[in-house]
Protein backbone atom coordinates (compact mmCIF):
# COMPACT_ATOMS: atom_id res chain seq x y z
CA UNK A 1 0.00 0.00 0.00
CA UNK A 2 0.75 3.68 -1.16
CA UNK A 3 1.69 6.56 1.32
CA UNK A 4 -1.12 8.13 -1.00
CA UNK A 5 -3.08 5.23 -0.18
CA UNK A 6 -3.44 5.38 3.47
CA UNK A 7 -4.07 9.02 3.37
CA UNK A 8 -7.27 8.44 1.32
CA UNK A 9 -10.08 7.95 4.20
CA UNK A 10 -12.52 5.39 3.56
CA UNK A 11 -15.13 8.05 4.20
CA UNK A 12 -15.09 11.91 4.45
CA UNK A 13 -17.19 14.94 4.79
CA UNK A 14 -19.04 16.66 2.57
CA UNK A 15 -20.68 19.87 2.86
CA UNK A 16 -24.12 20.36 1.07
CA UNK A 17 -27.26 22.56 0.80
CA UNK A 18 -30.77 21.32 0.34
CA UNK A 19 -31.65 21.54 -3.08
CA UNK A 20 -35.38 19.14 -2.98
CA UNK A 21 -37.88 18.81 0.04
CA UNK A 22 -40.65 16.26 -1.22
CA UNK A 23 -42.97 14.88 0.87
CA UNK A 24 -43.61 11.32 0.30
CA UNK A 25 -46.31 10.47 3.05
CA UNK A 26 -47.31 11.94 6.36
CA UNK A 27 -44.36 10.47 7.95
CA UNK A 28 -41.60 10.55 5.39
CA UNK A 29 -39.79 13.64 4.19
CA UNK A 30 -37.60 13.03 0.93
CA UNK A 31 -34.72 15.76 0.91
CA UNK A 32 -32.28 15.93 -1.75
CA UNK A 33 -28.59 17.33 -1.25
CA UNK A 34 -26.23 18.65 -3.49
CA UNK A 35 -22.78 19.96 -3.42
CA UNK A 36 -19.76 20.40 -5.32
CA UNK A 37 -18.16 18.07 -4.03
CA UNK A 38 -20.67 14.92 -4.62
CA UNK A 39 -19.25 13.72 -6.89
CA UNK A 40 -16.61 12.06 -5.22
CA UNK A 41 -19.37 10.56 -2.67
CA UNK A 42 -20.60 6.99 -3.59
CA UNK A 43 -22.32 4.03 -1.85
CA UNK A 44 -22.42 0.70 -1.81
CA UNK A 45 -26.13 0.23 -2.36
CA UNK A 46 -28.62 -1.68 0.02
CA UNK A 47 -28.87 -0.46 3.46
CA UNK A 48 -25.90 2.09 3.39
CA UNK A 49 -25.30 4.52 5.99
CA UNK A 50 -24.22 7.74 6.16
CA UNK A 51 -24.18 10.62 8.80
CA UNK A 52 -25.74 13.77 8.75
CA UNK A 53 -24.30 16.71 11.09
CA UNK A 54 -26.61 19.16 11.35
CA UNK A 55 -26.71 22.84 11.92
CA UNK A 56 -26.44 24.67 15.52
CA UNK A 57 -28.99 27.23 16.03
CA UNK A 58 -27.52 30.33 15.44
CA UNK A 59 -24.35 29.14 13.72
CA UNK A 60 -25.23 26.99 11.36
CA UNK A 61 -21.79 24.51 9.91
CA UNK A 62 -19.67 27.55 10.71
CA UNK A 63 -18.23 24.98 13.30
CA UNK A 64 -18.46 21.72 10.99
CA UNK A 65 -15.00 20.44 11.45
CA UNK A 66 -13.40 19.76 8.01
CA UNK A 67 -9.86 17.36 7.14
CA UNK A 68 -9.66 13.64 7.65
CA UNK A 69 -9.88 13.74 11.62
CA UNK A 70 -12.94 15.76 11.64
CA UNK A 71 -14.50 13.21 14.07
CA UNK A 72 -11.49 14.03 16.79
CA UNK A 73 -12.04 17.80 15.82
CA UNK A 74 -15.49 17.38 16.57
CA UNK A 75 -14.61 15.72 19.81
CA UNK A 76 -12.46 18.46 20.91
CA UNK A 77 -15.36 21.13 20.42
CA UNK A 78 -16.73 22.51 23.51
CA UNK A 79 -19.84 20.47 23.97
CA UNK A 80 -22.43 23.84 22.80
CA UNK A 81 -20.64 23.76 19.72
CA UNK A 82 -20.44 20.45 18.68
CA UNK A 83 -23.20 19.97 15.88
CA UNK A 84 -25.42 16.96 16.55
CA UNK A 85 -24.66 13.96 14.38
CA UNK A 86 -27.19 11.42 13.24
CA UNK A 87 -27.71 7.88 11.45
CA UNK A 88 -29.15 7.95 7.51
CA UNK A 89 -29.56 5.76 5.32
CA UNK A 90 -29.07 6.73 1.58
CA UNK A 91 -31.73 6.25 -0.65
CA UNK A 92 -30.63 7.46 -3.79
CA UNK A 93 -27.17 8.79 -4.84
CA UNK A 94 -26.62 10.77 -8.57
CA UNK A 95 -22.76 11.63 -8.25
CA UNK A 96 -22.70 12.96 -11.94
CA UNK A 97 -25.50 15.60 -11.06
CA UNK A 98 -24.17 15.45 -7.23
CA UNK A 99 -27.38 14.78 -5.84
CA UNK A 100 -28.01 12.54 -2.77
CA UNK A 101 -31.29 11.74 -2.08
CA UNK A 102 -32.14 10.98 2.55
CA UNK A 103 -35.84 9.81 3.14
CA UNK A 104 -36.07 11.48 7.15
CA UNK A 105 -38.81 9.90 9.14
CA UNK A 106 -40.51 12.97 10.82
CA UNK A 107 -41.50 11.97 14.57
CA UNK A 108 -41.91 15.25 15.50
CA UNK A 109 -39.64 18.09 17.36
CA UNK A 110 -38.27 16.04 19.61
CA UNK A 111 -35.04 15.16 17.97
CA UNK A 112 -32.54 17.64 16.38
CA UNK A 113 -32.43 15.92 12.98
CA UNK A 114 -36.18 15.18 12.82
CA UNK A 115 -36.66 18.56 14.14
CA UNK A 116 -34.49 20.29 11.21
CA UNK A 117 -36.66 17.93 8.47
CA UNK A 118 -39.76 19.56 9.24
CA UNK A 119 -38.25 22.80 8.86
CA UNK A 120 -35.88 21.84 6.02
CA UNK A 121 -36.02 24.48 3.14
CA UNK A 122 -33.99 24.56 0.16
CA UNK A 123 -30.42 26.37 0.39
CA UNK A 124 -30.25 24.69 4.03
CA UNK A 125 -26.69 23.71 4.96
CA UNK A 126 -25.67 20.12 6.50
CA UNK A 127 -22.35 18.03 6.64
CA UNK A 128 -22.98 14.45 5.06
CA UNK A 129 -20.46 12.07 6.16
CA UNK A 130 -20.38 9.38 3.58
CA UNK A 131 -18.07 6.90 1.34
CA UNK A 132 -15.20 8.49 -0.76
CA UNK A 133 -15.19 7.17 -4.05
CA UNK A 134 -11.63 8.04 -4.45
CA UNK A 135 -10.55 5.51 -0.97
CA UNK A 136 -9.30 2.35 -3.67
CA UNK A 137 -10.69 -0.45 -1.25
CA UNK A 138 -14.16 -1.38 0.15
CA UNK A 139 -15.67 1.34 1.90
CA UNK A 140 -18.39 -0.98 4.21
CA UNK A 141 -21.57 0.70 5.93
CA UNK A 142 -24.22 -1.64 4.98
CA UNK A 143 -25.20 -5.24 6.84
CA UNK A 144 -27.09 -6.56 3.38
CA UNK A 145 -24.77 -9.89 2.85
CA UNK A 146 -27.35 -12.50 1.77
CA UNK A 147 -25.57 -15.77 0.23
CA UNK A 148 -26.35 -16.27 -2.64
CA UNK A 149 -27.98 -19.52 -2.36
CA UNK A 150 -30.42 -18.40 0.44
CA UNK A 151 -34.00 -19.84 -0.70
CA UNK A 152 -36.08 -17.45 0.87
CA UNK A 153 -34.97 -13.79 2.71
CA UNK A 154 -36.98 -12.67 5.24
CA UNK A 155 -36.57 -8.66 5.58
CA UNK A 156 -38.34 -6.32 8.56
CA UNK A 157 -38.29 -3.42 9.92
CA UNK A 158 -40.05 -0.06 11.11
CA UNK A 159 -40.57 2.76 9.75
CA UNK A 160 -37.03 4.08 10.57
CA UNK A 161 -35.77 0.76 7.86
CA UNK A 162 -38.00 1.55 5.15
CA UNK A 163 -35.62 3.80 3.21
CA UNK A 164 -32.61 0.85 3.68
CA UNK A 165 -35.06 -1.75 2.71
CA UNK A 166 -37.08 -0.17 -0.05
CA UNK A 167 -33.35 -0.04 -1.24
CA UNK A 168 -32.53 -3.17 -0.89
CA UNK A 169 -35.78 -4.93 -2.48
CA UNK A 170 -35.08 -2.80 -5.51
CA UNK A 171 -31.91 -5.19 -6.49
CA UNK A 172 -33.61 -8.47 -5.47
CA UNK A 173 -33.60 -10.34 -8.51
CA UNK A 174 -36.85 -11.45 -10.12
CA UNK A 175 -37.85 -14.96 -8.69
CA UNK A 176 -35.99 -14.81 -5.41
CA UNK A 177 -38.67 -15.00 -2.69
CA UNK A 178 -38.26 -12.88 -0.37
CA UNK A 179 -40.94 -11.77 2.53
CA UNK A 180 -40.75 -8.40 3.67
CA UNK A 181 -42.60 -6.77 6.60
CA UNK A 182 -42.38 -3.03 7.56
CA UNK A 183 -44.22 -1.49 10.75
CA UNK A 184 -45.31 2.23 9.69
CA UNK A 185 -46.92 5.10 11.81
CA UNK A 186 -50.11 5.08 9.09
CA UNK A 187 -51.82 3.12 5.80
CA UNK A 188 -50.55 5.91 3.99
CA UNK A 189 -47.21 5.41 4.48
CA UNK A 190 -47.18 2.65 2.54
CA UNK A 191 -44.54 3.57 -0.22
CA UNK A 192 -44.43 2.84 -3.91
CA UNK A 193 -41.35 0.38 -4.08
CA UNK A 194 -40.66 -1.39 -7.29
CA UNK A 195 -40.79 -5.10 -5.72
CA UNK A 196 -39.94 -7.86 -7.92
CA UNK A 197 -41.44 -10.94 -8.72
CA UNK A 198 -41.20 -13.31 -5.63
CA UNK A 199 -40.71 -10.50 -3.18
CA UNK A 200 -44.42 -10.25 -1.08
CA UNK A 201 -44.08 -6.74 1.10
CA UNK A 202 -46.36 -6.00 4.07
CA UNK A 203 -46.92 -2.88 5.52
CA UNK A 204 -48.16 -2.60 8.75
CA UNK A 205 -50.07 0.48 9.92
CA UNK A 206 -50.11 0.95 13.25
CA UNK A 207 -52.62 3.27 12.67
CA UNK A 208 -54.56 1.65 10.45
CA UNK A 209 -57.48 4.10 10.02
CA UNK A 210 -61.42 4.61 10.84
CA UNK A 211 -61.14 5.16 14.24
CA UNK A 212 -59.17 1.71 15.11
CA UNK A 213 -56.62 2.77 17.99
CA UNK A 214 -53.45 2.77 17.61
CA UNK A 215 -51.49 -0.80 17.94
CA UNK A 216 -48.47 -0.49 19.98
CA UNK A 217 -45.07 0.23 18.93
CA UNK A 218 -43.64 -3.43 17.68
CA UNK A 219 -46.88 -4.89 18.51
CA UNK A 220 -47.74 -5.80 14.53
CA UNK A 221 -44.01 -6.05 13.24
CA UNK A 222 -43.05 -8.79 16.26
CA UNK A 223 -46.72 -10.76 15.68
CA UNK A 224 -45.96 -10.66 11.69
CA UNK A 225 -42.22 -11.44 11.66
CA UNK A 226 -43.25 -14.84 14.47
CA UNK A 227 -45.58 -15.97 11.96
CA UNK A 228 -43.32 -16.04 9.08
CA UNK A 229 -40.81 -17.81 10.80
CA UNK A 230 -43.63 -20.26 11.09
CA UNK A 231 -44.70 -20.20 7.69
CA UNK A 232 -40.71 -20.62 6.67
CA UNK A 233 -40.35 -24.44 7.78
CA UNK A 234 -37.06 -24.30 6.67
CA UNK A 235 -35.87 -21.78 9.04
CA UNK A 236 -36.30 -24.13 11.82
CA UNK A 237 -32.90 -25.49 12.26
CA UNK A 238 -33.04 -25.85 16.65
CA UNK A 239 -29.85 -25.41 18.51
CA UNK A 240 -30.81 -26.67 21.91
CA UNK A 241 -29.12 -24.66 24.36
CA UNK A 242 -28.48 -21.34 22.75
CA UNK A 243 -28.35 -18.13 25.59
CA UNK A 244 -27.89 -15.30 24.04
CA UNK A 245 -25.82 -11.90 25.91
CA UNK A 246 -28.43 -10.20 27.51
CA UNK A 247 -27.70 -6.58 25.67
CA UNK A 248 -28.94 -3.86 27.62
CA UNK A 249 -30.11 -1.52 24.82
CA UNK A 250 -30.68 1.35 27.00
CA UNK A 251 -27.03 1.67 27.38
CA UNK A 252 -25.43 0.48 24.22
CA UNK A 253 -26.19 -0.31 20.75
CA UNK A 254 -27.52 -3.49 19.30
CA UNK A 255 -25.96 -4.56 16.36
CA UNK A 256 -25.34 -7.92 15.83
CA UNK A 257 -24.31 -8.95 12.38
CA UNK A 258 -22.97 -12.41 11.15
CA UNK A 259 -19.58 -12.21 11.29
CA UNK A 260 -17.40 -13.56 8.69
CA UNK A 261 -15.02 -14.99 11.05
CA UNK A 262 -17.48 -17.76 12.19
CA UNK A 263 -17.29 -21.19 11.26
CA UNK A 264 -19.74 -21.33 8.00
CA UNK A 265 -23.54 -21.60 8.87
CA UNK A 266 -25.76 -24.33 8.88
CA UNK A 267 -27.15 -24.42 5.38
CA UNK A 268 -30.81 -22.78 7.31
CA UNK A 269 -31.70 -21.80 3.55
CA UNK A 270 -33.42 -18.18 5.21
CA UNK A 271 -30.88 -14.89 5.66
CA UNK A 272 -32.80 -12.40 7.33
CA UNK A 273 -32.25 -9.12 8.26
CA UNK A 274 -33.79 -6.80 11.00
CA UNK A 275 -33.60 -3.24 12.16
CA UNK A 276 -35.88 -0.83 14.19
CA UNK A 277 -36.08 0.27 17.64
CA UNK A 278 -33.91 -1.62 19.53
CA UNK A 279 -36.18 -3.18 22.44
CA UNK A 280 -38.57 -4.68 19.30
CA UNK A 281 -35.23 -5.80 17.60
CA UNK A 282 -33.80 -7.58 20.88
CA UNK A 283 -37.26 -9.22 21.26
CA UNK A 284 -37.07 -10.73 17.94
CA UNK A 285 -33.71 -11.46 18.37
CA UNK A 286 -34.43 -13.39 21.64
CA UNK A 287 -37.40 -15.44 19.74
CA UNK A 288 -35.47 -16.42 16.75
CA UNK A 289 -32.12 -17.09 17.69
CA UNK A 290 -33.53 -18.75 21.48
CA UNK A 291 -37.09 -19.73 20.91
CA UNK A 292 -36.86 -20.95 17.30
CA UNK A 293 -33.30 -21.54 16.89
CA UNK A 294 -32.59 -19.77 13.88
CA UNK A 295 -28.98 -20.03 12.90
CA UNK A 296 -27.90 -16.04 14.36
CA UNK A 297 -24.66 -16.52 11.64
CA UNK A 298 -28.09 -16.20 9.18
CA UNK A 299 -29.48 -13.04 10.47
CA UNK A 300 -27.97 -9.26 10.98
CA UNK A 301 -30.39 -7.47 13.92
CA UNK A 302 -29.78 -3.48 13.88
CA UNK A 303 -31.18 -1.38 16.58
CA UNK A 304 -31.05 1.70 14.02
CA UNK A 305 -32.80 4.16 17.29
CA UNK A 306 -34.15 3.49 21.27
CA UNK A 307 -37.54 4.85 22.08
CA UNK A 308 -37.23 7.74 25.10
CA UNK A 309 -33.66 7.84 24.42
CA UNK A 310 -31.59 10.51 22.26
CA UNK A 311 -28.85 8.99 19.69
CA UNK A 312 -25.96 11.49 21.49
C1 LIG B 1 -27.77 2.50 10.24
C2 LIG B 1 -28.95 3.42 10.50
C3 LIG B 1 -29.67 3.93 9.44
C4 LIG B 1 -30.76 4.79 9.68
N1 LIG B 1 -31.46 5.29 8.61
C5 LIG B 1 -32.50 6.13 8.82
C6 LIG B 1 -33.19 6.71 7.72
O1 LIG B 1 -32.83 6.54 6.54
N2 LIG B 1 -34.27 7.53 7.99
C7 LIG B 1 -34.66 7.79 9.30
O2 LIG B 1 -35.62 8.55 9.50
N3 LIG B 1 -34.00 7.26 10.35
C8 LIG B 1 -32.93 6.46 10.14
N4 LIG B 1 -32.24 5.95 11.21
C9 LIG B 1 -32.75 6.23 12.57
C10 LIG B 1 -32.30 7.60 13.08
O3 LIG B 1 -30.89 7.66 13.16
C11 LIG B 1 -32.92 7.83 14.47
O4 LIG B 1 -34.31 7.81 14.41
C12 LIG B 1 -32.41 9.10 15.16
O5 LIG B 1 -32.65 8.96 16.53
C13 LIG B 1 -33.11 10.37 14.67
O6 LIG B 1 -32.50 11.47 15.30
P1 LIG B 1 -33.31 12.67 15.96
O7 LIG B 1 -32.32 13.76 16.14
O8 LIG B 1 -34.53 12.92 15.14
O9 LIG B 1 -33.78 12.10 17.36
P2 LIG B 1 -32.88 11.84 18.68
O10 LIG B 1 -32.31 13.11 19.20
O11 LIG B 1 -31.90 10.76 18.39
O12 LIG B 1 -33.96 11.30 19.70
C14 LIG B 1 -34.87 12.19 20.36
C15 LIG B 1 -36.09 11.41 20.83
O13 LIG B 1 -36.80 10.95 19.69
C16 LIG B 1 -36.99 9.55 19.76
N5 LIG B 1 -36.93 9.03 18.38
C17 LIG B 1 -35.85 8.90 17.56
N6 LIG B 1 -36.22 8.40 16.37
C18 LIG B 1 -37.56 8.21 16.45
C19 LIG B 1 -38.53 7.71 15.53
N7 LIG B 1 -38.21 7.33 14.28
N8 LIG B 1 -39.82 7.65 15.93
C20 LIG B 1 -40.19 8.05 17.18
N9 LIG B 1 -39.32 8.53 18.10
C21 LIG B 1 -38.02 8.61 17.72
C22 LIG B 1 -35.86 9.03 20.64
O14 LIG B 1 -36.23 7.83 21.28
C23 LIG B 1 -35.70 10.17 21.63
O15 LIG B 1 -36.63 10.04 22.69
C24 LIG B 1 -31.13 5.12 11.00
C25 LIG B 1 -30.38 4.63 12.07
C26 LIG B 1 -29.29 3.80 11.83
C27 LIG B 1 -28.48 3.29 12.99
Amino acid sequence: MTVQTLQIPAYRTFPVRVSRVQRLSPSFLRITFTGPELGDFSSNGFDQRIKVMLPLPGRGILDFPAGDDWYGAWRALPPERRMPIRTYTVRGLRPERGEVDVDFVLHGATGPASAWAERAAVGDEVVLVGPNARFPGPTGGFEWHPPADASCLLIAGDETAVPAVCAIVETLRPGQRAKILLEVPTAADALDVAAPDGAAITWLPRRPGGGAPPAPRGALLTAAVMAAVDELADVRTPTPGVVLDDVDVDAGILWEVPDEDLPPRRSSGVYAWLAGEAGVVKSLRRHLVQDVGIDRRSVAFMGYWREGRDSD
